[in-house]
């Protein structure tokens, strides 16, 4: 069977097991890339987390002592389709129309874990023999804590999944004109809980009463207008790989323009100021907010619970001291704290792989032959999380998120479609990333 076909069926069976985190129930899918491996002859491992939740682990053996490399974590949960009736086609039913393969979970990332399985099948298949291990992961509980997933197996079964290099999803998207973006580091969160303390009263009497609400007013109006410090050590290799004019670059790595200079961008496009900026500073965005019980009476209790990303490097003193700064003479009105841990507390630092190690020229090299010599990898800071920062932290391993978008869908729309309506994957895509990861293998393995 071609590639090709064989990727899109493995994707229908998954879009169609429908694997929703919560609850997940991944185990439908990981036995579905286990067929897809036995029919190849590959014994694959199954590591079981919770009822119906598991991973799978293949290993070629490598005949020297060269690094290993893994294709994954790729992980098989998808979120939640909030409304099915805003889709073109029905998101669970793995249609292919309009030269795309339409589904929830399509994009994000289930053509990874089929274009990944499929490669790994077709080395076995042809008597790859690699130098270092090569290993397919695939897993399950990316869209929640990972603690059924790539986390659970960092700590389960380190000696199994311990790594020097991989490859996962994010990165390869078409940024600009032969330009592909690839994933090497992730910020940290910090979600935070900023609590306020008033006093009850009537409020049919409020002179001078000590209301939580209005306190908190305040501070979230302090929060949200304060700049913490701005670094330019993530910005500058991405706009020097963007190939944009000397001026512009020179005013974009300075730290004292760099302000004046996203206020411009962002009357063009409050888009790519906002994204750029993500790689410059620790952000704070207050987003979700409780206080008071009844109209009628002045609050006792209040809080915030702010979206904090930190850069690499930036530990939760560093947020604490910020912060502090950010509340000025109202810091001694607020308690401090994290998130609740099942609200997603608990502090998770920034974390990040060499942008130049030599898997990444080997995927450089890849990219031009397959698009081009004047095509560039532009290196990129990921303001979100994924898999990769539980492997990074265990092992220091050298994690990157790539494959190869084609270009039929534009940036914009390609971007919405991740958790979105309508998501969908082009077959073009699935052609680029598979070619694109057995060259990968080929080249830094063979
Ligand atoms: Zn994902």
């Amino acid at each position: 069977m071609e590639m090709l076909d064989e990727i899109t069926d493995l994707m229908q069976e998954m879009i169609r097991n429908k694997c929703i985190n919560p609850p997940g129930n991944e185990m439908k899918s990981i036995r579905t890339v286990e067929r897809f491996l036995s029919s190849y002859g590959i014994e694959s491992e199954i590591f079981v987390s919770a009822p119906e939740r598991g991973n799978l682990l293949a290993v070629m053996e490598g005949s020297g002592n060269h690094p290993s490399l893994m294709l994954g974590p790729a992980h098989v949960d998808v979120v939640p389709v909030e409304n099915e009736k805003d889709w073109a086609v029905p998101p669970f039913d793995g249609v292919i129309k309009d030269c795309c393969i339409w589904g929830r979970g399509s994009l994000d990332m289930l053509y990874i874990v089929a274009s990944q399985t499929v490669v790994f099948a077709k080395l076995h298949q042809e008597g790859f023999n690699p130098k270092g291990d090569l290993k397919l992961c695939i897993v399950a509980d990316e869209e929640a804590s990972g603690n059924y997933g790539a986390n659970w197996l960092v700590k389960n079964h380190p000696e199994k999944v311990k790594v020097d290099y991989l490859i996962t999803e994010a990165g390869g998207d078409p940024i600009g004109p032969n330009r592909l973006t690839y994933v090497y580091g992730e910020k940290g969160t910090a979600w935070t809980r900023l609590r306020f303390q008033g006093e009850e009263q009537h409020g049919s009497a409020p002179y001078g009463s000590n209301n939580a609400v209005v306190k908190m007013a305040k501070a979230i109006q302090r929060v949200s207008e304060y700049q913490p410090p701005r670094h330019t050590s993530l910005l500058k290799p991405f706009i020097n790989a963007m190939g944009i004019g000397t001026f512009t670059k020179a005013l974009m790595g300075n730290t004292r323009t760099l302000g004046f200079m996203f206020a411009q961008l962002a009357r063009r496009s409050k888009k790519d100021a906002a994204f750029l900026n993500t790689m410059t500073q620790m952000t704070i965005s207050p987003n979700v907010c409780k206080g008071g019980a009844k109209v009628n009476t002045v609050p006792g209790q209040a809080y915030v619970d702010v979206d904090i990303r930190t850069l690499p490097g930036q530990d939760e003193e560093y947020v604490f001291a910020q912060l502090r700064i950010a509340l000025g003479r109202m810091v001694d009105e607020v308690t401090i704290e994290s998130l609740p841990v099942d609200l997603g507390g608990g502090f998770n630092p920034g974390n990040i792989s060499d942008m130049e190690s030599p898997l990444v020229k080997v995927i450089e090299s890849v990219v031009k032959d397959l698009r081009g010599q004047k095509t560039t990898l532009v290196p990129m800071v990921s303001p979100g999380a994924t898999d990769s920062r539980f492997f990074r932290r265990a092992f220091g391993t050298n994690a990157y998120g790539f494959s190869f978008h084609d270009e039929s869908l534009a940036i914009g729309e390609l971007m919405s479609m991740f958790h979105g309506t309508n998501e969908r994957v082009p077959l073009g895509t699935l052609e680029l990333t598979s070619k694109g990861y057995m060259e990968i293998v080929r080249k830094f393995l063979g």
